[in-house]
């Protein structure tokens, strides 16, 4: 099954500062949401069929937070859209493919996702995404 780029992450400083460059290109920013669970603002712009996500840290201990420290502000990850993020996550696993969390958990929108180990992607920190089907819904 084709999967496209939903999103491309970068982690910022400051939302509110990095939103300006994409302003001044003419994109928009359509949402802010906090992810409490990961530590995490999200602003997203959408661009074409796909989106930039600015991630901001709401915490110290925060992976966006980490990252800053180490890498400093730039591209964090890249995340695909999927339709049976369940069997992505099966089949991963049997090809020895390194994922971040032991079964998929909720993002940002309510979506489900899951984090593959830049290790095991080229060097890119991967993020596979499914839309929620029904608000309360188990990914399959
Ligand atoms: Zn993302």
């Amino acid at each position: 099954m084709s999967k496209s780029i939903d999103h491309i992450g970068i982690a910022v400083e400051s939302i509110d500062k990095a939103r300006r460059f994409y302003e001044a290109l003419g994109l928009e920013v359509t949402a802010i949401e906090e992810v409490p669970q990961e530590g995490v603002r999200v602003a997203l712009i959408p661009a074409g069929a796909s989106r930039i996500e600015l991630l901001e840290a709401t915490s110290a201990d925060s992976p966006i937070a980490k990252f800053l420290q180490r890498r400093g502000e730039g591209l964090h990850h890249l995340c695909f859209a999927t339709d049976d993020l369940g069997s992505d996550d099966r089949t991963l696993r049997r090809e020895g493919a390194v994922l971040l969390r032991e079964q998929p958990t909720r993002g940002a929108e309510g979506c489900w996702v899951q984090f593959v180990h830049p290790k095991s992607a080229a060097g890119v920190l991967i993020e596979l995404s499914e839309r929620p089907r029904e608000p309360t819904g188990e990914p399959t």
